[in-house]
Order: structure tokens, then C-alpha cells, then sequence
């Protein structure tokens, strides 16, 4: 490794509530230092696993004991850094990347932490209870131990603040609406921000110029509608429950399935908000929520699994249709994340019929599998069907280093982005 000479290196971290994801990457080269994550913080059986990638990915490190708080996993973090050379006092640490879910509508760029924007991320804990309240222990956290480092956050819902009013609002009393801030926020944009700009970079195009239909199906899944890099449209709301059938969430229900549930099934509000967010979805309908293993049921005939795959991709299907009809023209459709990357059956499935428009699937494009973000639509296809490996903590990554050395949030096309890994 040859020595810089300015700081280069940006330490993103995603803090959940019980777990801390890390990685360490070089924007001169985009390179990963090191990457790990620490598990049930809090409880007697803590997990770190720490992995060194700068001699070649050798000598991972695994641990488990006792982790009392976001605290002392970040000191362990520290740790493990230090011990690899890479330790968080290092002159080459330009700043630290924090995922931050939820930034309401006032960020709609990654920021620069200071007390008044952590007052601003404090006050949208209402509409993000599960998910703020871990990204700023994290970020106090880090701020503790490197307390004249730049911090910079890095929202999931910034790249969404583009949508129109009419995709944002839910028709309900305005007023409400206002007091509450109860809108259509999205997530995962980190995600769909990098996804539609490689897609466009496949297509040997400008950002601006192509319409990208954005499909992340990851354990949580969501569609977006990018026109000319710019999201118009997006299929998770207020929470990251609305839209898709995700792994364990419903996606959209008709909302009087609460009501009906409260008053009829004696459930209370958080019970159904466990039903809806943990225990439906995949697993609610077919058990499962693993793609992997619902294949391989499919595969043996079992009509539970049939089911559950059929739901979800109907709705996938109905999300496609309903972003060409807002987008007008399309170019690509990009699938992304754990399912999207790897589960060339839904991929498939998801485009099937759909020739009319444009779409189309190559059968032997699509069963090769690779790292690299490729095509696996016809050459006669009128839409490109792209497979794009997101990676979001290399957006973090740039965003955040664009920010603390030239003052601006932007990257190669200038767009404002969030980031979602986990939701
Ligand atoms: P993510 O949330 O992006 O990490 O995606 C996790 C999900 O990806 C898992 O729950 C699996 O359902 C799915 N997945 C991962 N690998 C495969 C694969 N080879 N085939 C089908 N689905 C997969």
C-alpha cells in the first residue's frame, strides 16, 4: 500500500438498533480496508466479526462476548482497526459516514452533523421510532471518539425529496397531514440513487437522459421511478412498510385492515403492527422469507410457497405497470438487492407477459450470475432489463467524502442521495 498524502479514507457506519455495520473504504480508489459488523449489542452472546481486506481478505476475526452499549462496540470497532493499522486516530481519516433513516423533508442532501441537525434528526423520531434513535446513538457515539472529525449523514429518504406533490401526498385532510407530517417519504434511496445512475452508465448514458424503473428486493423491497435521475416516484411511504411484499411485511393493505383487526380480532395497535411489519409478508403467507428456500419448495410442489411467490410477484408486477404509466417512456428496469441480484426466477416472472411493452427476458443471460452490473434483456427489446449490485456503502462513501472536501453533496451526476441498508 503506498502511503497518501491527504486524507482519503471515510469510515461509514449503519447503527441499528442492536447492531453496528462498518466499513472502511479509500476514495482515491474506491477500495475497502475493512468491513464488519457487530451483533445484539446488549446481550451476553455480542458478536463482532471483523474483517481486514488489505492483505488480500485474509484474517477475519471473529468474537463473541458480552457488548454492553453503541459505545463499547465502537470502541471495539476501534479496536480491531487499530490492531490492522487502520486505527479511527489515523491523520488519513478524512470523516465518517453515517446512514441516517429518516430525514424528513428537510434533508434532501447528505449533511454535515453539527448539534442543530442531530436536534432536526431527534425531532423526526416519531415517524422513524425503530430506526433514528440507533443512527444518532451512533453518530454520538462516534462524535465521542473523534470529536474534531467531520461526521456527515447520509439520509435514506434524501433522494426521494424530488417526488411531486401528487406522488407524495396521501389523500387525507391536508391539515392533519401538515401537523403530523404524515406523507410519503421512501426509502432505500441511497440504493435506487446509485442503482439508476450505474444502470444509465450501462446504457453509456447520461443520467439525465434515461427514464429507470428501480426494483431493490431485498429482504425489504422497494420500486422507485427515476426520470432523467431525478425520483418522481417511490413505493415505500410514510414508513418502510408501504408498497411491495417484502420479507416479512405486508406491503400495501387496504388500511381498514387495521380497523377491522382492532375492533374484530381484539388485537391491539402495536400487535398488528407486528402482523403487518414482522409477520406477514413471505413469511406470513408461505413460512419463509427466504427466496432460496421458497424456490426450492416451489421447485417440489409445494402450494404454499406457489402462493407466496405468486403475491409477491403480482404486486412487483402491478409496480412495474404503474411506473410506466408515470414515467411515460422507460429504458430500463434495474433489479437490484439480495432478491433482485440473485433470484433469476423472479426476474423472469416479474417481465413475463409484458412483451407489449417493450420487455423481455433472455433466458441465458439471466441464469448467469456475476458481480458486475450487466443486461440480461433480448438485444431486440425496446426497455433494457439490467441486473445493477447496489452498494451503498460506496455511495455513502462518495457522498460523504464529496461533501468534506469540496463542500458539495455531489457525485458523478450530482445527485442527492439516502441510504437504506436493512430497512
Ligand atoms: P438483502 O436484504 O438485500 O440482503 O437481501 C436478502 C435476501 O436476498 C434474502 O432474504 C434472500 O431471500 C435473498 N437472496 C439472497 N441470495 C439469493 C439467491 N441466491 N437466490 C434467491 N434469493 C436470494
Amino acid at each position: 500500500m503506498t502511503t497518501p498524502t491527504t486524507a482519503s479514507r471515510v469510515l461509514v457506519l449503519n447503527s441499528g438498533s442492536s447492531s453496528v455495520k462498518y466499513q472502511l473504504l479509500d476514495a482515491r480508489d474506491d477500495s475497502r480496508l475493512a468491513v464488519g459488523l457487530v451483533e445484539r449489542i446488549g446481550e451476553e452472546t455480542s458478536r463482532l466479526v471483523h474483517t481486514p481486506l488489505t492483505g488480500g481478505g485474509e484474517g477475519k476475526r471473529e468474537r463473541t462476548a458480552p457488548i454492553a452499549d453503541h459505545a463499547a462496540a465502537l470502541k471495539a470497532v476501534a479496536d480491531e482497526l487499530a490492531a490492522d493499522g487502520l486505527g479511527l486516530d489515523s491523520p488519513e481519516l478524512a470523516a465518517i459516514g453515517h446512514r441516517v433513516v429518516h430525514g424528513g423533508m428537510r434533508f434532501t442532501a447528505p449533511t454535515v452533523i453539527t448539534e442543530e441537525v442531530l436536534e432536526e434528526i431527534e425531532r423526526l423520531v416519531p415517524v422513524a421510532p425503530l430506526h433514528n434513535p440507533a443512527n444518532i446513538t451512533g453518530i454520538r457515539t462516534a462524535q465521542a471518539l473523534r470529536p474534531d472529525l467531520p461526521q456527515v449523514a447520509v439520509f435514506d429518504t434524501a433522494f426521494h425529496t424530488t417526488m411531486p406533490e401528487s406522488a407524495a401526498r396521501y389523500a387525507i385532510d391536508t391539515e392533519t397531514a401538515d401537523v403530523h407530517r404524515v406523507r410519503r417519504y421512501g426509502f432505500h434511496g441511497t440504493s435506487h440513487a446509485y442503482v439508476s445512475r450505474r444502470t444509465a452508465e450501462l446504457l453509456g448514458k447520461d443520467p439525465s437522459e434515461v427514464n429507470v424503473i428501480v426494483l431493490h428486493l431485498g429482504n425489504g423491497a422497494s420500486a422507485s421511478a427515476v426520470r432523467g435521475g431525478r425520483c418522481v416516484d417511490t413505493s415505500m411511504g410514510l414508513t418502510p412498510l408501504e408498497g411491495l411484499v417484502m420479507g416479512t411485511r405486508s406491503g400495501d393493505v387496504d388500511p381498514a385492515v387495521v380497523f377491522h383487526l382492532v375492533r374484530n380480532a381484539g388485537m391491539s395497535v402495536d400487535e398488528v403492527d407486528a402482523l403487518l411489519n414482522k409477520k406477514s409478508g413471505l413469511i406470513g403467507l408461505c413460512g419463509d422469507n427466504d427466496m432460496r428456500e421458497i424456490r426450492r419448495r416451489v421447485d417440489e410442489g409445494d402450494e404454499r410457497a406457489q402462493l407466496a411467490f405468486d403475491v409477491y410477484i403480482h404486486r412487483l408486477k402491478k409496480y412495474i405497470g404503474a411506473y410506466y404509466a408515470v414515467l411515460g417512456r422507460v429504458d430500463a428496469i434495474a433489479f437490484t438487492a439480495g432478491v433482485g441480484e440473485n433470484a433469476a426466477p423472479v426476474r423472469e416472472a416479474a417481465v413475463a407477459g409484458l412483451e407489449e411493452l417493450g420487455l423481455a427476458v433472455d433466458a441465458s443471460l439471466n441464469a448467469v450470475r456475476g458481480d458486475e452490473p450487466r443486461l440480461v434483456s433480448p438485444e431486440y427489446a425496446r426497455v433494457a432489463v439490467a441486473v445493477v449490485p447496489t452498494d451503498e456503502e460506496l455511495e455513502i462513501m462518495h457522498q460523504t467524502y464529496a461533501l468534506v472536501t469540496e463542500g458539495s453533496a455531489g457525485n458523478a451526476s450530482g445527485i442527492a442521495s439516502g441510504n437504506a441498508s436493512g430497512i
